[in-house]
């Protein structure tokens, strides 16, 4: 793979962002180095999940080399130490975050725990017959499920909000589906299925306004914006740490500590008591109220060097990066005909959705395959905006900050392959 210098002179029709050494970088992910079908891997299916760089996978092992306990419960050296590096991990979060107290981070599976975590620990105390609870059209399965739940359990309204042609989210739409009803809104940041960065800071404010909270749904905004939860003003911040070149299995859930501290524990288990007997049982105050059982505590530990990885690469040079690409691949999708996109929001991040009119997206992305190239074909976990542009679905190419202008080249080659296989 050639570095930046070559890669303007064949692709790239901007400027390169200044300072982001890409092959240094590629070079910290042993993964990219191999071959698929014998061709060099081109992976751009970021969205569902990223690949991890040296520092993850060493902290991992050094982890377990060095430092393994379980957390929490014991007096020996090992358990102190294991306890320190994992409450360590939820201070980096917290800084990730921009958020005021370590106390306020709850590490869980992924953001979809995140989610129903609230939903079961706040919405089933806060919701009740006749509420509502508003979310978007282009939401991904885990920020609808758990509230349609909720709703269905408690008696509750769930309302959406629509998308325009663009796949925005019109802050005028959305305001007038506020009620004095609505308990909370539930958005994405950005939205996995069509890139769009939706407008959380003026979403909060309506949302409060009319006396709702606000869950911002951050998957996908975490790898690729700088979140600072304070100035977006929301309520609960939820992230999976897989998307931002962490392990699976592993993300965290912010939330206000005045809400978190009334809210009541959703799973039982070690670890979240402070004293059990038959008659009666205290909790721990939160985070711990809510990590009932023992953690992925070395997932936590990799977590933070993957989070500390993107903060050293800096979160604004990687979006411009994944802008520059972004923009790239847009300006060569629009030369192929029969190219349409899905998605096109003033402000969007690193994912572009689309299909080739007469070719299944899962024929697509099992010819790119063979090419080496990884792309996702599919609802992407979001059939309701797959309904609203009337396609069962798409291929989906996002790009993580890994991803150079060869990788579009690749793209658009193999696209103008499978156009040739099937239309002429
Ligand atoms: N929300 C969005 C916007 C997503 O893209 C995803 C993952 N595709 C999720 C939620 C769920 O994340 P996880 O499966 O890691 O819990």
């Amino acid at each position: 793979m050639a570095g930046i210098a070559t890669a303007t002179a064949t692709a790239m029709t901007h400027a390169p962002v200044a300072g982001y050494d890409l092959e240094r970088v590629r070079e910290d992910f042993p993964i990219l180095a191999q071959r698929i079908h014998g061709k060099p891997l081109v992976y751009l299916d970021n969205a569902a999940t990223t690949q991890k760089p040296r520092v993850v996978l060493d902290a991992l092992a050094s982890f377990y080399a060095t430092s393994y306990a379980n957390v929490g419960r014991g007096v020996h050296t090992l358990t102190s130490r294991a306890t320190e590096a994992y409450e360590r991990a939820r201070a980096t979060v917290q800084r990730f975050l921009g958020a005021p107290h370590p106390e306020e981070i709850v590490f869980v599976r992924g953001a979809t725990e995140a989610i129903n975590l609230v939903a079961q620990s706040w919405g089933r105390h806060h919701v009740g017959p006749g509420d509502e609870i508003l979310i978007t059209e282009l939401e991904h399965h885990s920020n609808i499920l758990p509230w349609q739940m909720l709703c269905a359990e408690r008696g509750a309204r769930l309302r959406v909000a629509p998308v325009n042609d663009r796949g925005e989210v019109e802050l005028e739409g959305l305001t007038a589906l506020l009620t004095e009803r609505t308990r909370l809104v539930a958005v994405a940041h950005v939205s996995n299925a069509l890139g769009t960065i939706l407008p959380v800071r003026e979403i909060a404010e309506k949302a409060h306004a009319a006396g709702a909270l606000l869950l911002v749904d951050g998957a996908q905004a975490a790898p690729h914006l700088e979140v600072d939860v304070q100035e977006l003003g929301c309520d609960f911040y939820a992230f999976s740490g897989h998307k931002v070149y962490g392990p699976s299995g592993i993300g965290a859930l912010w939330g206000r500590r005045e809400l978190l501290d009334a809210m009541p524990p959703w799973q039982g288990g070690g670890g979240m008591v402070m004293r059990v007997t038959f008659a009666k049982t205290t909790y721990q105050p939160p985070p711990h109220r809510f990590e009932a059982g023992t953690p992925f505590i070395e997932g936590a530990v990799a977590l933070a060097a993957a989070l500390d990885y993107v903060n050293l690469l800096g979160r604004p040079t990687i979006a411009a990066w994944e802008d520059e690409l972004l923009t790239l691949l847009t300006e060569r999708l629009a030369e192929i005909p029969e190219v349409r996109l899905f998605g096109t929001a003033r402000h969007k991040a690193a994912v572009v959705s689309f299909t080739l009119d007469g070719v299944h997206p899962h024929d697509i992305g099992t010819i790119l395959d063979r090419e080496g190239i990884a792309v996702r074909a599919g609802h992407h976990c979001a059939q309701p905006i797959m309904d609203r542009f009337g396609v069962p679905a798409t291929t989906r190419a996002s790009f993580g900050l890994y991803n150079a202008p060869e990788d579009v080249e690749a793209l658009v080659a193999g696209l103008r392959r499978v156009r040739e296989m099937f239309l002429g």
